[in-house]
């Protein structure tokens, strides 16, 4: 990992901060005794993981790839990676994201964009664009991601990499920078199924630091590991395949659906009509939260504080004006908004009534159906720089990713092709709430 580190680092950029060789070389020394000694027996033990700059990692840079937590060192580490280093993982950097994980081109980063390894005129996507784009390029052997509307499937798909963003609940929150926290999940980005099923059965867990953690009773993922769809039903929605998909994404994922049929699978279409509103309900609901959640950065406990002010209002003004890019103060804004008396109702309280009805809409579909397959996103990975002078084009793209998350479903980007330019195009399939297994199976037809 480090050598392909010090080889394309530079142009890629996925790491905000690699962690110094020595110290991780030590750790890695002091694991393969624990191995030796047999007291760490797991899959994950000494292998290198990079984790996305929004989970805490104590007495390690934190930025969440903000200048406003350009000095953040915690004080302890998120629950995920907690279960990561029981396991004998080996961490050795934290990776590049959208700032606070706001955007879907890892282009809003303080530190820089993020390029995508196939192609570095393109971008990784994101947020998760970092741990995406590390994994693809070997500069680690897998890492943690976080999915608030499509932040682990769409960079994964423009990556040509696999990732899961488990149902709402199943991995801690704990240590996780919020987000949208309704909304919020941790997961694993590696090269295969084997591998993510592998990762998030270690760091799923109940957590009673997470008020939102669910006990879930079956925790083996990776069981699903087998070669078998015989009678697994398949729901296509027509909606996912219809105005502003690209024709070569459209072509790749629908022959990997009649791979599955092949194999046994039975697919039908169905109507799920509500997904146009999923765009204006989840930048609603998610702005919304940012708004509330990001309050708590105003200079005064930790990270960035402006140099010269009069007075606390100045204080706060300035340091969260210079702190906060561009993409971060626009979802502040549009948060504030919404949650103001007098909007309230006409948009946060209609936008909750939408999540509620594309909830039902899923309800009714997973009552006929183990799996829904759609593409991750409508396009291959756009060029640098494309995404960033129109945010509401940037908005649409997560089309097929956020009802996910509204829904609080789990989803898998697995790769099923390439474009005509060589980009890598993914096939998103979703399940039903803690049908995990559903995924993993289908997806593993394809390892
Ligand atoms: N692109 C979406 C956004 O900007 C999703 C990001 C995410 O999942 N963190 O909000």
């Amino acid at each position: 990992a480090f050598d392909q580190i010090e080889a394309v680092e530079k142009d890629i950029n996925s790491y905000v901060t690699v962690y110094k060789k020595e110290e991780v070389l030590e750790k890695a020394e002091h694991i393969q005794k624990l191995i030796d000694e047999g007291q760490l027996t797991g899959p994950l033990a000494g292998v290198p993981v990079a984790i996305k700059d929004n989970m805490c990692t104590r007495d390690k840079l934190t930025t969440c790839s903000s200048k406003i937590l350009g000095n953040f060192y915690p004080t302890y580490s998120a629950e995920a990676v907690i279960n990561l280093e029981k396991a004998g993982a080996v961490i050795i950097g934290k990776t590049n994201m959208d700032e606070f994980a706001m955007g879907s081109t890892t282009e809003t980063s303080f530190y820089g964009p993020t390029k995508n390894p196939w192609n570095k005129e393109h971008v990784p996507g994101g947020s998760s664009g970092g741990s995406c784009a590390a994994v693809a390029a070997e500069e680690c052997s897998y890492a943690l991601g976080s999915d608030t509307g499509g932040s682990i499937r769409q960079p994964s798909s423009f990556c040509g990499v696999t990732g899961i963003k488990p149902t709402y609940g199943t991995v801690s929150r704990y240590g996780l920078i919020a987000y949208g926290s309704s909304l919020d999940q941790i997961g694993p980005v590696a090269k295969d199924v084997t591998d993510c099923a592998t990762i998030l059965e270690t760091i799923a867990s109940y957590d009673s630091k997470d008020s939102t953690s669910v006990k879930r009773d079956d925790y083996n993922f990776t069981e699903a590991l087998v070669e078998d769809v015989k009678g697994l039903k398949i729901g296509i929605p027509k909606d996912y395949f219809g105005e502003g998909l690209e024709p070569e994404v459209k072509e790749a994922i629908l022959k990997a659906v009649d791979v599955l049929k092949d194999k046994g699978a039975i697919v039908e279409e169905f109507d799920l009509s509500l997904v146009e509103y999923a765009i204006p309900a989840y930048y609603v609901i998610a702005s919304a939260e940012a708004s509330s959640n990001l309050s708590r950065f105003d200079g005064v406990k930790y990270g960035y504080r402006t140099e010269e002010y009069n007075g606390l209002h100045n204080m706060y003004k300035k340091t969260r004006s210079e702190g906060f890019g561009e993409e971060v103060k626009r979802r502040i804004m549009l948060g504030s908004f919404v949650l103001s008396s007098g909007y309230y109702d006409a948009y946060y309280l209609k936008a909750l009534r939408t999540k509620a009805l594309i909830k039902k809409a899923f309800d009714e579909a997973f009552a006929k159906y183990d799996v829904i397959i759609g593409p991750a996103a409508p396009t291959t990975a756009p060029k640098l720089g494309d995404s960033l002078s129109d945010p509401i084009k940037m908005y649409l793209g997560d089309i097929y990713t956020i009802s996910v998350n509204l829904a609080g479903l789990p989803g898998i980007s697995v790769p099923c092709g390439q474009d005509s330019n060589g980009l890598p195009i993914g096939m998103q399939i979703i399940g039903d709430c803690f049908k995990e297994k559903n995924i993993i199976r289908a997806a593993y037809t394809f390892e």
